[in-house]
């Protein structure tokens, strides 16, 4: 578990230690982290940020580090609400009391494009006068979740509260927030690809042509451009600017199928009527990757079908996109 650490901060359990490293363990366990334990010791590496937890029976020390303060804060924000829903409390050393929620960039439209007859492009920048920072959009993850304000004028978005949780406007404040991919990005802009479908907020949205207005961008997050001897992608329209990336981001042979109209499809990909019958005809090898995105009982198929093909859970990704 080697990290740059050039942020950290300590948190107190005063009581309830063992408790503590049991709920933090299986945490750690349900996110699939690497984990290591000795007596009164736990350490782990949730989302990139080294946590450290020792004891000796009384009060425990919890300690962060992580090569990006935006990390310590996620997981400050994540122990916190894991800890309190067992009435277990801890004492932050730092909390970034009213800062924006980490990984949160209030930027602004700067253009819409209809891209095909199923797509927007939309181009977010910076808001004048503030610093550019969507340089991290190019790594780590690849999706982000969007944040459209309930009302553009007077915009309510997420901070974080003195506990170091972070509080989420609610009721008439509350902005909806739907998950989309990096298709481009540089310091100060970023691009992503909406598929305009009835009864959805964001496309309701993004039809008014929204130019100028503000919104978050929370991330970046979900997986990265996956390993293997091979990719083998198969998606719905919604998962096409993640295979769109991917194939930017491999230098392996990538073989994809997307259900998708002709004027979509990126260059090598086959149409899928059937992304299930696709994915049946696959042939992964010893050390190919299989990676799934789409409706969500499609996605629940997928990986029982990839399950009962043999294949390990570290060689497949099949997620529910909507
Ligand atoms: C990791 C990840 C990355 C994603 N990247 C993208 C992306 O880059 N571009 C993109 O367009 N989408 C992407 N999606 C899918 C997107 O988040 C969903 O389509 C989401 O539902 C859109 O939110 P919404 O505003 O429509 O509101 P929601 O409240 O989520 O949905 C409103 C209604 O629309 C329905 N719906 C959602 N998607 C579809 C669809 N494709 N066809 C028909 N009905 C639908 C829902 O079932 C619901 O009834 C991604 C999802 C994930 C998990």
């Amino acid at each position: 578990m080697s990290l740059t650490q050039s942020f950290s901060t300590n948190g107190q359990i005063i009581t309830g230690a063992a408790a503590a490293q049991a709920l933090i363990k299986l945490r750690g366990q349900d996110y699939g982290c690497e984990l290591t334990e000795t007596p009164g010791r736990l350490q782990l590496s949730l989302w990139g940020c080294l946590v450290t937890l020792t004891h000796d029976g009384g009060a425990a020390l919890v300690q962060l580090a992580a090569p990006e303060d935006r990390l310590i804060r996620m997981v400050q924000d994540n122990l916190t609400e894991l800890l309190s829903a067992q009435d277990l409390a801890i004492a932050w050393d730092d909390v970034a009391a009213g800062a924006l929620a980490p990984g949160l960039s209030v930027m602004q439209v700067a253009w819409v494009n209809r891209i095909s007859a199923g797509f927007w492009r939309v181009r977010v920048r910076a808001q004048p006068g503030t610093l550019p920072d969507a340089d991290r959009f190019a790594r780590g993850g690849l999706h982000f979740r969007l944040l459209i304000p309930a009302d553009s004028s007077a915009p309510v978005w997420p901070r974080i509260n003195k506990k170091g949780r972070v509080d989420w406007p609610e009721g008439n404040d509350a902005p909806h927030r739907a998950v989309y991919t990096v298709s481009a990005q540089a310091e100060d802009w970023v691009e992503f690809d909406i598929f305009d479908h009835p009864g959805s907020p964001t496309c309701d949205w993004v039809r008014t042509m929204p130019i100028g207005q503000p919104v978050g961008l929370l991330g970046p997050g979900g997986g990265f451009c996956p390993s293997g001897a091979a990719l083998y992608l198969l998606g719905d329209e919604t998962a096409l600017p993640a295979i769109r990336r991917i194939m930017e981001l491999a230098s392996v042979p990538v073989h994809i199928w997307v259900s998708a109209p002709a004027e979509d499809l990126p260059e090598n990909a086959t149409y899928s009527p059937d992304l299930l019958q696709d994915l049946a005809g696959i042939q992964a090898g010893e050390d190919g990757f299989v990676w799934f995105a789409a409706q969500a009982d499609l996605a629940k198929a997928a990986r029982k079908m990839l399950l009962a093909k043999g294949l390990a859970k570290t060689r497949f990704m099949a997620a529910a996109y909507w």
